[in-house]
């Protein structure tokens, strides 16, 4: 038995209650070494029956097996140790360490399942659909407020490119957002700002004039709301622009000026080749690093944040580059904007393993881009196969607790990265398999506007290309794949909202699927990345329900009894046949 391999903590993904006397407790093991696991359990304080529960093995990556289970226990008070067995030897393990016999005490403790520490991302979160949109580039609405110089539409974007997308674009274009089934919408900053992106604010309270104002703004949210559909705006909070009034000030009166410390400035004069201030990334002149250790700089941000919600009715923000700024800031942050709406959603932008921001202190997900780079490297650039796939995903996974994974944001492309599809050559069957993947797995697809279509380009700022919407040249096969695989999210919840569990990794036959289950449903995927037609038979493993007589893809009605016939470069969505 490999002690050396085996973890548990009595807090954060390891243990975490899942009802108000519900605990759920993982346990790490090296991969392959166990046979079976059983949690032993009872009240912490002494006198109470005991309990034991045989553990479910929910995850493999590449070097562990992790197991958990659920613990319910009347008064939410729980001590509780491990009981391994690999074949061989049998031993006890709790706080301490690791025991033949049962040890006396000195179980690991969870103390008590506190009502207020019951926390998970806001319900209508969990699972939802988002669509991401960069409105200088999705729908010029009004002309009249288009910047000087416009390209045209359809001409490829450099970085200083202007078209004159705008607020009313969108809202003019709302159908196609309903149609495709998302549930939430994520635009890029919409606040004052010199650059096409806008992460670059002059004025954080003022909607930029070339996107439109104050009432353009409240009139898209409330279309949106009316259509069941959430907002969520984007907090530039790191860095503001080089125009902002603070900045301008420093630059006006040096030292002398009572933002100086809203920066770090090394010196005056104030230089920006090189900027002798701290800035975004390295040297990016036009983003001046805002000190949030600052109170002042603080209290104006927060007040942005709450601004808002109060004058558009927002639904969330999205926190760029949010792991730059202090978590106490965050932890702030959140204090004020849930106290003015408690279920408004917080999405951090962190690009790597994010966990320590999603504990329920700060943000309730972030955006999934280990998924995104999972993805890119199975379905796109075939760097991987499926079972090294399967293992980076079930890494992910068990980074998080599980409400989290339901409301990571899982993307494959964005505003920062090449499209899937021209990172994947052009080859439309990889992605609607990409597609078909994140919306049918664990967590919150975000279809970044455009994809839908067909959309192409190489990363930014190739990537923010002017929406299609001239029906000849967009793809509309693809666009109905989106629209039934949304569909299929809303006619099962078990999609949106259920376990998540890896059923297959064939790295030899390159076909990774997975099942979506809860107590009252049970949907199989199954995706072939090869070239070849796969048969995969319907084993009892895939069902935890129990396996069906037959089974029928939800998509293409395809009836089946014994074995799943995949085609070269397709995917099964399988449910039993009723
Ligand atoms: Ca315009």
């Amino acid at each position: 038995m490999e002690k050396q391999a085996m973890y548990h903590q009595a807090y954060g993904k390891y243990a975490y209650p899942v009802g108000p006397d519900t605990l759920r407790v993982v346990l790490r093991t090296k991969k392959g070494d166990l046979q079976r696991v059983t949690v032993v359990y009872q009240d912490r304080y002494p006198g109470g029956p005991e309990y034991s529960k045989v553990m479910e093995r929910s995850a493999q990556d590449e070097m562990f097996d992790y197991y958990q289970a659920d613990l319910t226990l009347e008064t939410a008070r729980f001590a509780y140790m491990f009981w391994l067995d690999d074949g061989i030897e049998q031993i006890f393990m709790n706080e301490k360490g690791f025991f033949a016999d049962p040890p006396e005490n000195t179980e690991f403790q969870y103390p008590y399942i506190a009502p207020r520490d019951l926390w998970e991302p806001p319900a209508w979160s969990q699972g939802a659909l988002v669509y991401q949109i960069f409105p200088e580039r999705f729908a010029n609405g009004d002309p009249n407020n288009d910047p000087a110089d416009v390209e045209p539409w359809d001409a490829l974007p450099t970085r200083e490119s202007m078209k004159g997308g705008d607020l009313q674009g969108i809202l003019e274009h709302l159908d196609h957002i309903v149609d495709l089934g998302v549930d939430v919408l994520y635009l890029t900053p919409i606040f004052v700002s010199p650059s096409n992106h806008k992460y670059n604010i002059t004025d954080y309270y003022t909607v930029d004039p070339h996107f439109g104002d104050l009432d353009d703004c409240r009139a898209l949210v409330e279309a949106c709301h009316d259509k069941g559909i959430r907002v969520v705006f984007d907090a530039v909070f790191n860095h503001c622009g080089y125009e902002f009034f603070a900045f301008q000030d420093v630059l006006a009166h040096g030292r002398q000026s009572r933002y100086w410390d809203w920066f770090a400035i090394a010196d005056t004069p104030i230089t920006t080749d090189p900027p002798n201030y701290l800035t975004f990334a390295r040297d990016i002149w036009t983003m001046p690093k805002l000190m949030t250790q600052n109170p002042e700089v603080r209290e104006y941000l927060l007040g942005v944040a709450e601004y808002w919600i109060k004058e558009c009715d927002i639904d969330g923000w999205r926190l760029d580059v949010a792991n730059e700024v202090d978590h106490e800031f965050w932890r702030e942050f959140r204090r004020r904007v849930k106290t003015l709406k408690p279920d408004a959603l917080i999405v951090g932008e962190i690009w790597h393993e994010a966990s320590e921001w999603v504990q329920g202190d700060q943000f309730d997900s972030v955006m999934n881009y280990p998924f995104r780079d999972a993805v890119c490297d199975w379905l796109g650039e075939d760097k991987i196969r499926a079972g090294t796939f399967a293992q980076r995903l079930a890494k992910v996974q068990m980074n998080h607790r599980q409400a989290v994974n339901l409301a990571m944001y899982n993307l494959f492309d964005s505003h920062d990265t090449a499209r899937f599809l021209t990172l994947a050559g052009g080859d439309k069957a990889k992605l609607r398999l990409a597609a078909g993947l994140m919306l049918t797995y664990e967590g919150s697809p975000m279809v970044y506007y455009g994809d839908e279509v067909g959309m192409e380009g190489e990363n930014d700022p190739d990537c923010r290309r002017g929406m299609i919407w001239d029906k000849r040249r967009q793809d509309r096969e693809l666009l109905q794949w989106y629209q039934d695989l949304a569909n299929l999210r809303r006619t099962r919840p078990v999609l949106r909202t259920g376990n998540c569990r890896t059923v297959m990794a064939n790295g030899a036959a390159n076909v990774f699927g997975f099942c979506r289950y809860d107590d009252q449903d049970q949907i199989v995927v199954l995706v072939n990345n090869s070239a070849h037609e796969r048969q995969v038979p319907i084993t009892d493993s895939f069902w935890p329900l129990g396996r069906p007589q037959s089974v029928r893809d939800l998509l293409t009605q395809d009836a089946w009894t014994d074995v799943i016939r995949l085609q070269p470069f397709s995917m099964a969505v399988v449910a039993e046949r009723r």
